[in-house]
């Protein structure tokens, strides 16, 4: 396996798998024959036909786009990446974009896939840094550390708890006082019973700046022919061989894509209902009980109200306690908005987040920014006595569907693996509300698997078999 500087393209590597697409194929990426979509990204534009690639990734989100960063920068095999519309245009375009372990906990089932992802993001941005690039520009990078804040004598015991939890685990993380949360923080509410975990190494990135970063490195392979995008262009069906029932292609609505090694389905929360479809036609059932789970999330843009030092979480986070019916009269029981505040490389005010299961509609709830404005307003004096319609002209809301893995235990681990019964289609999917910050230990663990190289991290407990019923 390639080490961990090599997760840069390699200009070394030269493809032994050319033949399998010609770099003068009608398909093949060309900053020639680049056509702007409708959401003004760029994307291959072919006509119907057929083509063979060692490895098809199913879904250009920050999952998908990453296994195919990572088969490139660290073999020489070559990729296809097939999207139903553009990247970010699932959860990965709502993402907060922190890359942050003060509400991760150590010894649970995500922990090491978390933590090694967060080593992974460092060694990207030190290799940027390397090649005399700004990881700001490339990533939205941003080391502003993390505030995980508790408003009770209760929560106070549990930051307390979780900072010494952390420690052991070898992260640099320290208990604050309500004294020196003001100092850190001097426009936040506090008092007597005020108190933060601070994780000082906690990060941030853009997901839009990190997607075209990857797309970027991603199509450098496309000049050797080891690398083609298919954008709006969503999958129907898988082919399967006739003399070993292995999936051999993948069937869009334009295109048959051969897959010489691995079916990589990386399709969010539409990859039950997916993997339902792809298996319908041989009578087949896989259940991946991946639910969407709404999340609204608002841009307060180039603003300058208060100050604010880190990126801010408070302890109810970690529960998602959902609103009351008497507060949310108009609302599913469901709707759960804890307070999640950061500043991003843009200086823009990125406010969250809310949470509920409302299936896959992506309809703006104004209510719900409301209640994010309220909950945020009762951290921020300053921002209390703002009405938000004075905000109008300089805010957006950007609206994602969670991937979000039921029957897993806990509920909200992601899937990782191979299919059982069908050893090369693997599935890579359901991250919930850590997409970004494991994207790079998942396409790590994919790669491994498809290699057969050894494991950095467990993979047992991502097994897609825990959660066929
Ligand atoms: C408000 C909000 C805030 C968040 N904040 C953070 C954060 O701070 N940190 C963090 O780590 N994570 C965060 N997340 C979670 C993170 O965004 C997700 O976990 C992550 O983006 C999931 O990525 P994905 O690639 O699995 O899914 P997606 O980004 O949804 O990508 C799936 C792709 O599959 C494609 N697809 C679907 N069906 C087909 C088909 N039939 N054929 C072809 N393509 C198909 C879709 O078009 C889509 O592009 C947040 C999410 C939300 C909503």
């Amino acid at each position: 396996m390639a080490s961990l500087s090599t997760l840069l393209p390699n200009p070394n590597l030269i493809s032994k798998h050319n033949s399998t697409l010609s770099s003068t194929h009608p398909c093949a990426y060309s900053w020639k024959n680049k056509t702007p979509t409708s959401k003004g990204r760029f994307s291959v534009s072919c006509s119907s036909s057929s083509q063979a690639y060692d490895v098809v990734v199913v879904g250009a989100g920050v999952i998908g786009l990453t296994i195919a960063r990572h088969f490139l920068v660290s073999s020489d095999l070559s990729v296809a990446v097939v999207d139903k519309a553009v990247p970010c245009s699932g959860a990965t375009g709502a993402g907060q974009g922190h890359l942050w372990m003060v509400n991760k906990t150590p010894g649970s089932a995500t922990w090491d896939l978390a933590s090694r992802s967060h080593q992974l993001w460092k060694t990207l941005v030190q290799s940027i840094e390397e090649q005399g690039l700004d990881p700001m520009v490339e990533l939205g990078w941003k080391q502003s550390g993390s505030l995980l804040i508790g408003r009770t004598d209760a929560e106070s015991d549990v930051l307390k708890g979780r900072v010494k939890l952390l420690c052991e685990a070898g992260l640099k993380a320290e208990y604050l006082c309500s004294s020196d949360l003001i100092k850190e923080e001097p426009d936040l509410l506090v008092d007597k019973d005020s108190a933060a975990a601070f994780l000082p190494d906690d990060c941030q990135i853009d997901a839009y700046r990190t997607v075209a970063y990857i797309e970027k490195t991603n199509r450098s392979f496309a000049s050797k022919g080891r690398y083609t995008e298919f954008y709006d262009d969503p999958v129907k069906c898988f082919i399967r061989s006739d003399s070993n029932g292995e999936v051999k292609a993948v069937q869009t609505s334009k295109n048959t894509i051969y897959s010489k090694k691995a079916v990589i389905v990386a399709a969010g929360c539409w990859t039950g209902s997916l993997m339902q479809d792809l298996f319908r036609n041989w009578g087949m059932d896989l259940h991946v009980p991946v639910m969407p789970r709404k999340g609204h999330l608002l841009v307060v843009q180039n603003f300058n109200f208060l100050q604010m030092n880190h990126g801010l979480m408070e302890a109810d986070y970690l529960n998602h306690p959902t609103i009351s019916g008497s507060e949310s009269p108009d609302h599913q029981k469901n709707l759960s908005v804890s307070m999640v505040a950061s500043i991003d490389a843009a200086g823009n005010l990125l406010l969250g987040s809310s949470r509920e299961f409302v299936g896959f509609n992506t309809n703006l709830d104004e209510s719900v920014v409301s209640y994010i404005w309220k909950r945020v307003g009762e951290f921020f004096p300053k921002l209390k006595t703002l009405p938000l319609s004075d905000l109008s002209a300089s805010r957006k809301v950007r609206i994602g569907l969670r991937p979000y893995m039921l029957l897993s235990v806990p509920n909200g681990k992601p899937v990782i693996g191979p299919v059982p019964g069908l050893s090369n289609v693997y599935l890579a999917a359901g991250h919930e509300g850590s997409g970004l910050l494991m994207a790079l230990g998942t396409a790590e663990m994919i790669v491994e698997m498809v290699l057969g190289y050894p494991a950095k991290v467990d993979s047992t407990p991502f097994a897609v078999q825990k959660v066929l019923v």
